[in-house]
Parts: structure tokens; C-alpha cells; sequence
């Protein structure tokens, strides 16, 4: 669930009155070109890589140094969240703090699993607390530091607070049958402690665009015919059951476009945010709402749901045997009573962090793979690749343009946006009829 909250990275205020202007000015470029008509001539000469390198230099070199660092600096954030939680778990334990927690619950009641959910409310206020100079300076201060955040202080805490709360609920809901399957099945906990994991992440998943995302943001049905019908339309088209296409209001927390197609049954839901309708064209609205199309067609949420269960599957066997090692080999002082304790909690989540911080390049993998399927689906559906590329050159703001490949395999969750050019490029390379040099002259960067 935070790791969810933090993908939603908040983004970046760049776009000036003269951004806008340009923007304004290549909506006229998507009428019909002359090239539309001679769908032939634009073949032989169209050339991929020229096209790249021409869409990768339009962000200035100071906006490109200034994205690469705050990604770059973002590699290192994984490290050091890693070892701050790490520390705080530690001083838990070190200092018999989570014991002392345990046994307030005790006292208060002698329900088993009300004394879970006491020592989880205690638990999750007091990191909190104790990890907040990281969350602040990480979340408030660096996201300032390069444009990438709309708040004031004052709304920003009240985010905080909120996901502290819901984070607080939804938390209570996995852990206290957790250790009640901790206490009842014994040496075999992990196997059906992955699952009752994995199937909470389902519920979670099912219920954040109906349940959650409104609790940051506010969602409204989007009025606007010239954007609403061309996305009902295709998705119907693409097999889509949605009636309706809503709006919410991102620029509350950042410039960051974004849009998303997700729920099941009567949860389904298409929505994007008024980012993406003040900042970009019909054609740039239209891929981005094929590339969400896709991850809903394709099953991304299942197949991931799937493809991490694994993951967690492993996780929970390695969180086993490290819990019980731990507390063999350190556990004297700590005050705890074994595996079946919920005052062991702090040192389950170094595991499980140590475990994650590994996986990072496999986790990684998992989603750029998926993203990079729901790219090629946006192509198809939407038919707009240069409209794609510049999406991918407004998400650059934030996320590195052209990183190593070993460094995208590693710390890229969304292919980079040289990856996702080139894949724009290859697709228009092979569509000669889509061809509009007019959409690829639109300036997306004005230098600073
Ligand atoms: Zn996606």
C-alpha cells in the first residue's frame, strides 16, 4: 500500500503561458497533413533513429541535468529508505519498545485480536513519527527542491495524515489474521500467510479507485464532448464496459499527468486527470488513455497480482526462516516471546525490507514489462505516435530520458522514455499514413 502510494510520484511545474501557447497552437497541427494523402512518399525516408535523437533533443540540457539528477538522486532514496527503516525497526526492538507495546494491549484487553490491532495502531504511529525527517525531506522538501510539488505545507500534511489513517485501517485488516494464522497453523504460517497477503492486495487494489484515490482527490464526471467521446469510443472499441469518463484534480499535489482504467465489475472506472486535459493535446490524451486501455484488456492488474504473488510467496518463506534465525541468534534483550508475538513485528519488516530491497530489479521488471506492453496496445488503439512521444517527453520532466540498460533493467518500474520513443517511432516507421511532421515540430520544453 505505501509502496503503491509512493509509485504516484507528485510532479512538475514547468508549464509556462508560452507552454501553453505552443500547446494551443500544434492542437491545430492534428488536422489532416498533406503527407495523410500520400501515405507512400513517407516511407522510404521516414528514419527511426533521426526521429529519436530529434524527439530526445528538445529538452534542453539544463532540464535534462536537472531530471537526471532528481531520478538519479532516487536511486539512492531506495537505499537510504531501506537503511532509516532498518534503524528505526532496530531502536523497536534494541530498546524493548515494541515489547512495551505489546503489553499495553494486554493490559487494555484479553482479546487476542484486539491486542493485535492496539499494538498495530501503536506501531505504525510511532514509525511514523520516528521515520518522518526521511518522509519530509523525501516527499516535501525534495519534490520542492525541483518543481515536482503544488502543496503547501498544510495540504501535504493533511495527505499524510490521511494515508496514515487509511494506512492504519487497512493495515489492522492483514495483520491481525496474519498472526492469527501465525498462532494457529505453526511452522506452515508462511505458505497461507502469502496467500491471505496476496489476496489482501487484490482487495486493496479493487477498492483504491472507488474507495481511495477519492480521499486525495476529487473525482467528477468529465463534461467535455471533444475529450469524452473520442475515449468512450475507443473504449468501446476495445471491449470496454464504461459509460462514463471522470476527471480529477491532480494539480492539487502536482503538474504530473496521469490517467487510469482499472476496478472490476461495478468499480470499473475510467479517469484522468486535469493535468493531462490542461497540458496536452487530443492526440497525446488518446494514446495515454490506449496505453490505460491496455493495462485493463491485457489483465495487467491479475497477471501482476500473480507474477508478485511469487515473489511474496518466496518473501514469506525467506521472512520465516529469517524472524526465526534473528531471534535465536539476537533476541535475548528483545523482550519478545517467538515467532507467534506481534512485538516481533518491527523485525519481520526488516526482513521483509532486506528481501524487498533485493528483489528491487525482479519487482522492477515485473511492472516495466507490463508497461511496456500497455505502450505497444496505446499504439495500436490510439494510433498516435507522435502524440506518444511527446507524453513520454513530458514524463521525462521527472523520470531520466536516456539511462544505461542495465541501469533501466535495474531501476526503471516504466520503460524510459528513450524505450518507449523508439518504440513510438518504430510503430510510425511502419504506419507511413499516420505520418504528421507538423505534431512532431510541436516544442514540448521551453528552456528556463
Ligand atoms: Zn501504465
Amino acid at each position: 500500500m505505501l509502496r503503491v502510494a509512493r509509485l504516484v510520484f507528485l510532479f512538475v511545474l514547468l508549464t509556462t503561458i508560452a507552454f501553453f501557447a505552443t500547446a494551443q497552437t500544434s492542437n491545430g497541427a492534428n488536422a489532416p497533413s498533406p503527407i495523410s494523402s500520400t501515405p507512400a512518399a513517407a516511407a522510404p525516408t521516414f528514419d527511426v533513429n533521426a526521429a529519436v535523437e530529434a524527439y530526445l533533443a528538445k529538452m534542453p540540457p539544463a532540464r535534462r541535468a536537472r531530471s537526471n539528477a532528481y531520478f538519479e538522486g532516487g536511486y539512492w532514496l531506495i537505499l537510504w529508505d531501506f537503511l532509516s527503516s532498518v534503524f528505526v525497526m532496530w531502536l523497536l526492538l534494541r530498546f524493548g519498545w515494541s515489547a512495551r507495546m505489546r503489553e499495553l494491549g494486554e493490559r487494555i484487553t484479553r482479546f487476542r485480536p484486539l491486542q493485535t490491532a492496539l499494538y498495530w495502531i501503536q506501531f505504525i504511529v510511532v514509525t511514523s513519527l520516528l521515520t518522518f525527517p526521511m518522509t519530509v525531506y523525501e516527499g516535501y522538501f525534495r519534490e520542492h527542491k525541483y518543481d515536482l510539488l503544488n502543496q503547501t505545507f498544510g495540504p501535504w500534511m493533511r495527505d499524510q495524515l490521511i494515508a496514515l489513517a487509511a494506512t492504519a485501517i487497512l493495515g489492522a485488516i492483514l495483520v491481525i489474521p496474519l498472526f492469527g494464522l501465525v498462532r494457529w497453523l505453526g511452522k506452515s504460517w508462511w505458505v497461507w500467510g502469502a496467500v491471505l497477503t496476496i489476496v489482501f492486495f487484490a482487495f486493496v487494489s479493487l477498492i483504491e479507485p472507488v474507495y481511495l484515490a477519492p480521499l486525495f482527490n476529487k473525482y467528477t464526471r468529465l463534461a467535455d464532448a471533444r475529450v469524452k467521446d473520442p475515449i468512450l469510443s475507443m473504449a468501446r472499441a476495445n471491449g470496454i464496459p464504461a459509460t462514463d469518463v471522470y476527471e480529477f484534480d491532480a494539480s492539487e499535489q502536482s503538474n504530473r499527468v496521469s490517467a487510469n482504467v482499472g476496478g472490476f465489475a461495478n468499480t470499473l472506472r475510467i479517469s484522468l486527470n486535469d493535468n493531462l486535459l490542461k497540458r496536452c493535446t487530443l492526440p497525446e490524451i488518446e494514446t495515454t488513455m490506449g496505453h490505460e486501455m491496455g493495462h485493463y484488456v491485457l489483465n495487467h492488474e491479475y497477471k501482476g497480482l500473480v507474477m508478485i504473488g511469487v515473489v511474496i510467496v518466496i518473501g514469506f518463506a525467506f521472512l520465516n526462516w529469517g524472524i526465526n534465525f534473528a531471534l535465536w541468534r539476537w533476541g535475548e534483550g528483545w523482550g519478545t516471546r517467538g515467532i507467534t508475538d506481534v512485538a516481533v513485528l518491527p523485525l519481520a519488516v526488516i526482513v521483509l525490507s532486506l528481501f524487498f530491497f533485493a528483489t528491487t530489479p525482479v519487482t522492477n521488471s515485473i511492472t516495466r514489462t507490463m508497461e511496456f506492453e500497455a505502450d505497444m496496445y496505446g499504439l495500436n488503439a490510439a494510433r498516435q505516435p507522435d502524440g506518444e512521444a511527446n507524453v513520454d517527453m513530458l514524463l521525462g520532466e521527472y523520470r531520466k530520458l536516456d539511462p544505461g540498460p542495465l541501469e533501466e533493467f535495474i531501476f526503471f518500474d516504466h520503460p524510459s522514455g528513450r524505450t518507449r520513443i523508439t518504440a513510438a517511432m518504430r510503430w510510425k516507421a511502419e504506419h507511413p499514413e499516420t505520418a504528421s511532421p507538423e505534431e512532431v515540430a510541436r516544442v514540448i520544453f521551453e528552456a528556463k
